[in-house]
């Protein structure tokens, strides 16, 4: 088969896959968008999938920096761990950063878009697996930060959370973590300083290839999925 064919049939199964889970959750978005991760795929790939999808995710700024000049029609996300070295980079390229996990973070970003006079779009990063590999603000501390966090949102549009469930063979296992993650967003955006300043977090970015009908089915908005998609291709 083709290259474009294999990956037409891997994109459509992902994709009516999460159809059907958001049509029978009452939790659901209304819609959910793909980010396609192309971290591992092979540059050929890349452009074969940039016919057949918009949304592309990549784990390295400086990576995605270079896959977006080649291909600027997608939308880059970044998803991966961003260093403050490399903030400015990941503040041109990515349309979206799924990954702020420190207020320092959120500080260098801030500071970043006011010197190159841009809004970045970001979501903070939760880590509800308490993985400590995994980074990420706790569901405490990003609640007690939170009217300092907000400070931000003049200059950041901040626009949800993201987080990563702990790798396992059974997506049900993942699905507390999904639920939380949704009920988090609900009580942030309930807190009385939210509405001082406008403030509806909207995204939830949530699921990956092992997970993401769970992550559906709790109201993830985003899913980032790379390795279903790229299934029977030699690599993989
Ligand atoms: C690699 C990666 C994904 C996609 O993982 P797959 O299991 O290949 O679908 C999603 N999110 C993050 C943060 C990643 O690093």
């Amino acid at each position: 088969m083709q290259l474009s064919e294999i990956l037409r049939q891997n994109l459509n199964s992902v994709l009516d896959e999460i159809e059907c889970a958001r049509q029978r959750s009452q939790f659901a978005a209304e819609t959910v968008r793909l980010v396609a991760v192309t971290k591992y795929a092979q540059p050929e790939w890349v452009a074969a999938l940039s016919r057949l999808h918009p949304v592309f995710g990549e784990n390295r700024p400086q990576q995605l920096s270079d896959r977006a000049a080649e291909l600027p029609q997608q939308e880059w996300h970044l998803i991966g761990h961003l260093q403050r070295n490399k903030v400015r980079l990941a503040v041109t390229a990515a349309a979206l950063i799924h990954s702020v996990d420190s207020l320092r973070l959120l500080q260098a970003i801030a500071a970043a878009a006011e010197s190159t006079n841009a809004a970045p779009a970001v979501l903070l990063q939760v880590n509800l697996s308490r993985e400590s590999e995994k980074s990420g603000f706790s569901t405490q501390e990003i609640q007690e930060l939170w009217p300092e966090i907000l400070q931000y949102s003049s200059r950041i549009r901040l626009q949800g959370l993201m987080t990563m469930a702990a790798a396992t063979e059974d997506p049900e296992q993942a699905r507390p973590v999904f639920r939380e993650l949704r009920e988090l967003r609900d009580l942030l955006n309930q807190h009385p300083q939210s509405a001082a300043c406008k403030l509806q977090l909207s995204e939830l970015s949530m699921g990956m290839s092992g997970d993401f009908v769970p992550a559906v089915e709790e109201g993830a908005t985003l899913v980032r999925v790379g390795s279903r998609l790229f299934a029977g291709l030699d690599g993989e």
